[in-house]
């Protein structure tokens, strides 16, 4: 077993697939500016190859960071030696990932409709697209997909469109993984779909919402990313895109969008993971978006999630210039956590992205709040560190049920305070 695991580690693969044996994941706790700017030291060090989960923001402020088992060793002693704390969150990531492998291939039927899917699994591309186009043929009267573009590598990218009739009524755009390895983003995004088919005509505050407005659902929004997360490295966030002149590969489609792109807040270093890109929209699944939303030309909200972190995050990223409305979006944010909260008592943390995490430039909200879309906001959805982007499928369903409170108190509110 162990000759087996020094090999494993090695080669760095099983079949084809990135394996992660011994990896851990450190909770790093920073205790002043100077703290923080070594670990910063440390995330310059790209032959450590270490993956961080949360970035460095500020002193107090947890960094979460996967450590290949090489390197283990000496971010310890680096750590122990500037006197900077931290603990292990997992101590295996390789032994989640198998647990989540099991997990999904214990519930791998292929369903006939969208009663019999199993949403408290994970699925893969292929699984999602055959859910949607079940979703579709099952209520023609109300859902419809959208081809909005192709994918670097050509994949189809599709929007789902809830309608209940008019021409070109006012929308609400959600979008879930855009950072293809927060994994129950995608999966909330099924769940959320199925909810308006089953609510529509039951539940009065989506039915009033879906008889005045349109609801627009990207599930997968970085879909070669989300294929390469099944086929080949369970952590990988960006796009799969090439870069001329590099061997490292995608750019962080968060980080690509035209709202203070170049400016601090992303990396100019393709192998970064905050990759900003050549220049913006340069990645096809974000420009397939920017011609959309300017096409339709009525989007009122637009709501991307993430995970993980538990916040409710409004503009501005790239600047500390307060947005226009940021007391409002302060105080829906407020109701929306409040609602979500109701449910099972999670907590989320609420306020602009800049305040809250770090500055972060070129990101979808920002670009989509200048665009005059007032209601624009990003979820990063459970947890707070304990599984991280590894969340256990058995919290799908409770994510997504208590973060859909939040999206509803966004929807109503949306509504009743046209624009
Ligand atoms: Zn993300």
């Amino acid at each position: 077993m162990q000759r087996l695991l020094i090999l494993s580690v090695l080669l760095g693969t099983v079949f084809g697939n990135k394996n992660f044996v011994g990896h851990q994941v450190l909770r790093i706790f920073a205790a002043d500016e100077a703290q923080v700017q070594k670990v910063k030291e440390l995330e310059d060090l790209e032959h450590l190859q270490l993956d961080f989960w949360r970035d460095p923001a500020g002193a107090g402020i947890p960094i979460d960071v996967r450590v290949p088992f090489l390197s283990i060793q000496s971010v310890k002693v680096f750590l122990e030696s500037h006197g900077i704390s931290y603990e292990i969150m997992i101590e295996d990531v390789q032994s989640l990932l198998e647990e989540e492998q099991k997990q999904m291939s214990a519930f791998k039927t292929r369903a006939r409709s969208t009663d019999t899917f199993s949403y408290a699994t994970y699925h893969t591309l292929d699984e999602i697209y055959e859910f949607t186009d079940l979703l579709v043929a099952e209520h023609p009267q109300l859902v419809s997909k959208i081809q909005i573009g192709n994918t670097f590598e050509g994949r189809p990218i599709y929007v789902l469109k809830f309608s209940t009739g008019g021409n070109n009524r006012p929308a609400i755009w959600i979008d879930t993984g855009i950072h293809s390895r927060e994994w129950v983003t995608q999966a909330s995004g099924i769940w959320f779909a199925k909810k308006i088919t089953e609510d529509y005509g039951q539940d009065p505050v989506l039915t009033a919402i879906l008889d005045s407005m349109d609801i627009l659902l990207e599930i997968v929004t970085n879909p070669d990313g989300f294929a390469y997360t099944h086929s080949t490295n369970r952590m990988w966030r960006k796009t799969r895109s090439r870069t001329q002149g590099s061997l490292c590969i995608g750019v962080d489609p968060n980080r690509n969008w035209d709202a203070g792109f170049g400016e601090p807040g992303a990396s100019s270093n393709p192998c970064s993971e905050t990759y900003r890109g050549k220049f913006a929209n340069s990645e096809v699944e974000v420009k397939s978006i920017v011609d959309f939303v300017q096409n339709h030309g009525n989007i009122k909200a637009f709501i991307s999630i993430h995970s993980y972190s538990q916040l409710l995050l409004y503009p501005y990223g790239y600047t500390s210039v307060p947005a226009p409305n940021h007391k409002e979006l302060d105080e829906l944010a407020k109701s929306a956590v409040t609602a979500l909260a109701s449910l099972y008592g999670t907590k989320y943390t609420y306020g602009s992205i800049i305040d809250t995490i770090y500055q972060a430039s070129g990101n979808t909200v920002d670009w989509t709040y200048n665009q005059g879309i007032k209601y624009s906001f990003t979820f990063e959805l459970r947890d707070t560190g304990r599984y991280g982007f590894l969340l256990p499928a058995s919290q799908i369903i409770p994510t997504a049920k208590e973060t859909w409170l939040a999206l509803l108190t966004i929807m109503e509110y949306t509504l009743n305070h046209p624009y």
